[in-house]
């Protein structure tokens, strides 16, 4: 789902949405683990070394508090610590343990993981009624779940990693599955000599660019697919071939082509993050397993990030060489269902591209192409738009239900196109994001709508403007004083100002963005929580934010108020506000039915469609005009 759409399963509880957001979250950091590990084995010299690296890894690139690894002396059936890496040091040294049930220890995770061969986990110590010995000890620590996991050594057994992490933590089953890979890893690693383990590299790993081999890659998309059919989740699967590379290679000379081609590899691994996978399939072909690239935006997005990557030249000694890349794509499930497939349709794409030209691209479903062209085309398009003035902020009025009265405008932008006509937010501030436009746009709209309610503040309408902040906006060092700046000059007062950041933006940055909020609260302006309960905010941080008003997201509301699932969950998170001293306010509302529900469960304001839908400054004007008489009473005309 982008950030933008509003096709929210309706009345999906907000527990399921938060569970599914938990879930990436978890399987990208099991995952980072994975690859670094992955990434590890083949480079150490010995047992000591690899078990030293470990619980650095799982700690740093996992993100979990603690972890330490426990080897199983024989004689005494006792664990022994080995290595241990993370804030716990004293728990670990104070225990003792065991793999015999009577010896101290002996029942812990860690002897039993040992005794029975078997992953023991628990996804929330406070409530697990295993963990009655130790819990007060490990909440002390701040330990909130775990994980122990037996490694072993040519099939024996002989000890385990057990990690820690400071919230609750789902195990379920994938998150298992992907324990278990690892574990496997580091037995691997530890049963193998220094020779084994560099087979086992050359067989995943290209020796000369460090990347994936073509053998490994169809093995993980075949598997990726496999976990992806019952997940029901898509994949992308890209495969790029350097344009002339021949002719580049036969002019530069074979050994600068190899450092030419790890110049490139280590461009595309910039570019391509875990938890996508990159390789080197072919002598100048790279392919992307794209887990994490679902949608023609994606897609998009990808394609853009690997030319800005390479648009400049690379040095290859004293020569500089262009690099563009012809591309093939190919979707799960879109166009195959096996890993073969997938590669062959990506490869005969890819074939196309190359007739086309160099730096072309081909998609295998006509849909897509059709629509990534569309995408371009909006971005030349787009590129002219402001200084065309073809953008117009439309407003929506926010109605206070406690007072009936009109409290506040959120300005919402629009395009229009000269040949499509208005086109909506959601499919160009995308683009306007990815190209950085958005900078400039943001200005822009702050500006416009600033002047027009300072303009009406004149005619003795009063309320508060609300205006939507983008990622590349918040992320600015200065954001606070920029807007200020842009403001200064319209006569809007700051307090008069409000700024919606959506849940997933505020949640992404958390500490740094508490900061630049603050800034923004010492200017007066208030700030309210976009889109909310589609992120995953935890009540931690929510105590923390200086926020002033949660805005309930508009899936939560499209079913009100006959679902009770979904009504229960808008009165907890109304009586939530409460608790943090915070107003809440309901988007798209479309009945008086949810307005009076709304009312009753302490719901401060709302906008929605049923009062009209965003209107030009004009039309808006009208439109307050007659405010009074059509909403000052919500069970009257409208009921
Ligand atoms: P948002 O901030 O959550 O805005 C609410 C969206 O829901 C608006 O769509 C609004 O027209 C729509 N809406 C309101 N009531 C109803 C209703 O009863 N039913 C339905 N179906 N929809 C309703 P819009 O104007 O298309 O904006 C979509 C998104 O685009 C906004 O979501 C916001 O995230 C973004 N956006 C809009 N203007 C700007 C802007 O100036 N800057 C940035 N960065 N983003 C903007
Ligand atoms: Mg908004
Ligand atoms: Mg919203």
């Amino acid at each position: 789902m982008t950030r933008y759409s509003r096709d929210h399963p309706a009345g999906e509880p907000i527990t399921d949405i938060k569970e599914d957001y938990g879930h990436v979250k978890r399987m990208n950091r099991l995952y980072n683990v994975l690859s670094k590990i992955n990434g590890f084995i083949i480079r150490v010299n010995n047992i000591n070394e690899l078990l030293e690296s470990i619980c650095p890894i799982i700690v740093d690139d996992g993100g979990f508090k603690f972890a330490w690894i426990g080897i199983l002396d024989k004689e005494t059936k006792e664990i022994r610590l080995a290595a241990l890496w993370g804030e716990g040091e004293a728990y670990i040294r104070d225990l003792k343990f065991s793999i015999q049930p009577d010896l101290p220890g002996g029942t812990s995770p860690t002897g039993t993981a040992i005794r029975e061969n078997r992953i023991v986990s628990s996804d929330d110590i406070e409530h697990d009624a295993r963990m009655l010995n130790w819990r007060r000890r490990a909440l002390t620590f701040g330990f909130k779940a775990y994980a122990a996991i037996p490694i072993s050594m040519d099939n024996e057994v002989i000890g385990a990693v057990t990690l820690y992490a400071d919230t609750p933590f789902t195990f379920g089953k994938e998150e298992i599955r992907l324990l278990e890979e690892i574990a496997g890893d580091i037995s691997f690693a530890m049963g193998n000599t220094a020779k084994l383990l560099k087979a086992k590299y050359t067989l995943i790993f290209d020796p000369l660019t460090g990347l994936l081999t073509r053998e490994h890659i169809l093995q993980e998309l075949q598997r990726l697919i496999e976990s992806s059919s019952q997940s029901g989740e898509r994949l992308t699967f890209i495969v790029m071939d350097i344009d002339r590379f021949k002719s580049v290679n036969e002019s530069i000379g074979y050994a600068k082509g190899d450092l030419l081609l790890k110049e490139i590899a280590k461009k595309l691994a910039s570019v391509i993050k875990t938890p996508n996978m990159l390789g080197r399939i072919s002598a100048d072909e790279f392919a992307v397993i794209g887990c994490d690239i679902k949608d023609d935006e994606s897609i998009y997005r990808t394609i853009e990030n690997i030319n800005t990557a390479f648009s400049k030249p690379l040095a290859t000694g004293s020569e500089e060489v262009l690099i563009t890349f012809s591309m093939g794509i190919s979707l799960y499930p879109d166009d195959g269902s096996t890993g073969e497939e997938l590669i062959k349709l990506a490869e005969a794409s890819l074939s196309q591209a190359k007739k086309l030209g160099t730096n072309s691209l081909v998609t295998y479903s006509p849909a897509i192409n059709k629509r990534l062209s569309e995408i371009i085309k909006m971005k030349n398009k787009l590129i002219k738009a402001l200084e065309n003035h073809e953008f117009i902020v439309y407003y929506e009025p926010k109605i206070n239900i406690q007072t009936n009265t009109l409290s506040g405008v959120e300005a919402l932008l629009r395009w229009q196109d000269p040949e499509e006509g208005l086109v909506r937010p959601t499919r160009f501030v995308p683009i306007l994001e990815e190209t950085g436009m958005i900078l400039k746009v943001g200005q822009w709209v702050l500006k416009e709508a600033s002047k027009q309610v300072q303009q009406w503040s004149k005619k003795g309408y009063n309320f508060k403007l609300a205006v939507n902040i983008s990622a590349a906006q918040l992320e600015q060092d200065d954001f606070a004083s920029m807007i200020i700046m842009e403001i200064k000059d319209t006569g809007l007062n700051p307090s008069n100002l409000e700024l919606e950041i959506t849940e997933s933006l505020l949640m992404k940055n958390v500490e740094r963005n508490i900061e630049k909020i603050l800034q923004v609260k010492d200017y007066g302006i208030a700030v309210s929580i976009d889109d909310f309960g589609t992120g995953y905010s935890s009540l931690a941080y929510l105590k923390r934010l200086p926020i002033n008003t949660l805005k309930i997201d508009i899936s939560f509301i499209k079913t009100l108020p006959d679902d009770k699932e979904t009504a229960k969950i808008i009165e907890t998170i109304i009586s939530l506000a409460g608790v943090f001293n915070l107003k809440t306010i309901a988007e798209g509302i479309d009945s008086q039915e949810q307005i009076n529900f709304l009312k009753k469960a302490g719901c401060d304001e709302v906008q929605g469609y049923y009062f009209t839908k965003p209107l030009p400054a004009k039309k808006f004007e009208e439109f307050m005009a007659n405010f009074h008489r059509d909403f000052s009473d919500p069970a009257g005309s409208k009921s």
